[in-house]
């Protein structure tokens, strides 16, 4: 069922643990990430960015989602989200369609203009009764110029600045950058960075009440995964290692056997193989059994 991610995110704040968040671009991966949050008895958020409207459509990825939520997954809770909203305008066409959750990533340009920025995005939200992530720090990733992680640091969200950023904009969730990063590179070139679980702790205590969302998550240790929970981690998205998982899939099968031309039998094992990624996350969050 279609909930409100506010229900399932103040549970986990009450039980501690984290909710995934999946990135899913058409019906077979929002079929697999759903499946899994049924089989596991988990609340789990389902995440659209930019491009995948770009690719699908608003109104279709909305309604694949909304009834994959509702007839798949009886009893229980889907919430979807917006993943790296970058424009006021972005944001305001999926309030208008129904997602529970958007979120507002100005976190690229200076931090005034951020706050700015993301409290316009917070107010059109609260006005129509929609929950707000904003983003502070900057993840390294797709566009990172660094070659090594040590890198990283000068970009990583500033405790201090996370205090005062939740006061000005009044969001209900914060994305961090606290080591963690985006895209493929980790996978192929420099590792998947250790997270800086000390500046997570000086974050966390600053902004208690305020649930901390962990972006980059592909790759991560569980015991960091762990960790992060204890410090305030109430969200962990999960896209690269879904890509990957699906893509590395259909790659298999075709290369086993290049008669099929029947996409059906490439989709449903595929499927299936990112349905045991999401499985093996939610458990890693803690979140089994939770919904
Ligand atoms: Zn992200």
């Amino acid at each position: 069922m279609l909930v409100h991610i506010k229900d399932l995110i103040k549970k986990a704040q009450k039980g501690n643990y984290a909710v995934g968040a999946f990135n899913v671009f058409n019906l077979e991966t929002t079929l697999g990430v759903v499946r899994a949050a049924v089989k596991m008895g988990a609340p789990v958020i389902v995440q659209v960015s930019e491009t995948t409207i770009e690719y699908a459509g608003l109104k279709p990825i909305t309604q694949i989602v909304e009834s994959v939520a509702k007839n798949e997954a009886v009893k229980i809770p889907v919430a979807l989200h917006l993943d790296h909203g970058k424009s006021f305008r972005s944001v305001a066409e999926c309030i208008k369609v129904g997602f529970s959750s958007i979120h507002i990533d100005a976190s690229d340009i200076p931090f005034e203009e951020n706050i700015i920025l993301t409290k316009q995005a917070v107010d059109y939200a609260h006005k129509h009764n929609v929950w707000a992530q904003g983003e502070l720090g900057i993840l390294r990733g797709v566009e990172d110029k660094a070659q090594v992680p040590e890198d990283m640091a000068p970009f990583f969200t500033d405790p201090d600045q996370a205090a005062e950023f939740v006061v000005k904009t009044g969001i209900d969730t914060l994305a961090v950058s606290i080591g963690n990063m985006h895209g493929i590179k980790k996978f192929r070139d420099i590792g998947v960075p250790d997270l800086d679980l000390k500046r997570l702790e000086m974050i966390h205590k600053k902004i208690s009440n305020i649930p901390i969302v962990l972006h980059g998550a592909s790759g991560v240790l569980e015991k960091q995964l762990e960790q992060s929970v204890e410090f305030g981690v109430r969200i962990i998205n999960i896209d690269t290692e879904l890509r990957l998982a699906f893509s590395n899939a259909m790659r298999q099968i075709l290369e086993r056997d290049s008669s099929i031309y029947d996409p059906r039998q490439i989709f449903a094992p595929a499927t299936d193989i990112l349905q045991r990624v999401v499985e093996e996350k939610i458990r890693m969050f803690g979140s089994a059994g939770k919904s």
